[in-house]
């Protein structure tokens, strides 16, 4: 048992923040035998009938073990192994949640993820839509996703983060995740990497924007990411502590969104940019990348951009924002028609606060408050920092390791920022 997590399970509390802060999650395994543990939670629960939801590699590794555990208990099990798009890839998009439909008898009680983000994200929409709840059995520590709320889906081709629900227990088997392919490891580890320039961007909004800002929720984040990079080594060499510290690090920051109910304190510029990456790969009908991948790339490039902070005294930060006009809205506009084609309309009135802001007042006020903007940047580790932790688990560092070539990353560079209406390093830079 994690004692770490399990203090958060079921808890509803007032936070010093202001909210009212709700875990749903009620029960968290992360142990050697915890494929065995879903069924005495199944049984527990009164479950007869489930649904077990993998696609065929995560049901070889893990589906089938389970199946045949649940059904030696008396219990039915249904089954529903996705099957691979016109990509040849799984994707939560339409044809996967409809298959899911289908597959689910109306007497199933509960769905079973069995799987990773992908998965996860196809059980958790159809989970919230059809009234049952789900059991997360992640397969590989890839992803901060399986503790979270949001479904990132691709529906007509486009990438839309819908508000779904929570699993009702996590059953992380250490065995299975040490299997885990290295790629799937080092994008975990990516994904926790980016919860550094993602805190300062939320920080960053504290500051500049008034923003509503837990600490608690963002001391956990650092918490979690902590957690991975105390035991890289261990990770990298997936032995049992380092992949309980991955998983644990990975659930916390779930746990750390669901106790604001966004999620702001892990998801910051270096996200955009992913999330830009990968709407461009799927226009292009290009193969997708992992998700922790890309984000682990794209913290090194916002954390460079931190640094660069640093290097500008009060005076000249001053000089410079007062000689630089902001980009109007109508100028947003037109580069978010340029850049977003039949997206562009949506994103124009996510980003329609921002546009409407007064950039002059907000210039003023990073001047005023450049010793507490500066302070942020020094939280964030420097580039080179992150980038050996990378390397440190084999996952890629640069965009060109990655496959997202220079055209693409300045392109990012320049719209990324308007993926979501949330003030970040590269909202701040347009204005510096
Ligand atoms: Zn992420
Ligand atoms: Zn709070």
């Amino acid at each position: 048992m994690s004692e770490l997590l399990n203090d958060w399970l079921g808890k509803s509390f007032k936070c010093a923040c202001g909210q009212q802060h709700e875990i749903p999650i009620r029960r968290i395994v992360i142990e050697r035998s915890a494929l065995g543990d879903v069924v005495g939670y199944v049984k527990e629960n009164g479950y007869e009938h489930v649904t077990l939801v993998a696609d065929t590699n995560t049901y070889a590794v893990a589906g089938e073990k389970l199946r045949s555990l649940l059904e030696e208990s008396q219990v039915s099990v249904g089954l529903s192994v996705i099957r691979e798009n016109g990509m040849g890839e799984v994707a939560a998009d339409e044809e996967a949640i409809v298959q899911l439909m289908l597959d689910t008898s109306t007497t199933s009680q509960v769905l079973i993820a069995v799987g990773t983000g992908t998965i996860h994200d196809i059980v958790r929409f159809v989970s919230h839509r059809t009234n049952r709840p789900f059991l997360s059995v992640p397969t590989a520590p890839s992803v901060d996703g399986f503790a979270s709320v949001g479904a990132p889906l691709i529906v007509r081709g486009f990438k839309q983060t819908i508000p779904c629900s929570a699993p009702e227990a996590i059953f992380a088997d250490l065995g299975i995740l040490a299997a885990a392919p290295q790629a799937m490891i080092a994008a975990g580890v990516g994904d926790m990497l980016g919860k550094h320039t993602s805190l300062a961007d939320w920080a960053l909004g504290r500051v500049l924007l008034d923003e509503h800002y837990c600490e608690l929720s963002a001391r956990l984040t650092l918490e979690a990411v902590e957690l991975c990079t105390a035991h890289l080594e261990e990770i990298a060499q997936r032995t049992e502590l380092g992949m309980r510290r991955l998983m644990e690090g990975l659930i916390l920051s779930g746990l750390s969104m669901l106790l604001v109910g966004h999620s702001r304190p892990a998801s910051g510029a270096e996200h955009h940019l992913s999330h830009y990456w990968e709407m461009v790969l799927l226009q292009q009908r290009r193969r997708a990348l992992l998700h922790g991948a890309k984000v682990g790339v794209a913290t090194v490039l916002m954390a460079q951009r931190y640094q660069a902070l640093l290097t500008l005294t009060e005076g000249e930060a001053a000089a410079r924002l007062a000689g630089r006009q902001a980009p109007s809205a109508q100028t947003d506009a037109e580069r978010i028609r340029a850049a977003y084609g039949a997206m562009a309309e949506a994103i124009i009135a996510e980003n329609a606060s921002a546009m409407g802001v007064d950039t002059c007042a907000l210039q003023a006020r990073i001047a005023a408050t450049w010793g507490d903007v500066q302070h942020i940047a020094r939280g964030v580790p420097a580039p080179s920092l992150l980038a050996a932790w990378l390397a440190a688990v084999q996952g890629p560092v640069t965009p060109d390791q990655l496959g997202v070539e220079p055209a693409l990353v300045e392109a990012s560079l320049q719209d990324a920022l308007f993926v979501r209406n949330r003030f970040t390093i590269l909202r701040l830079q347009r204005l510096l």
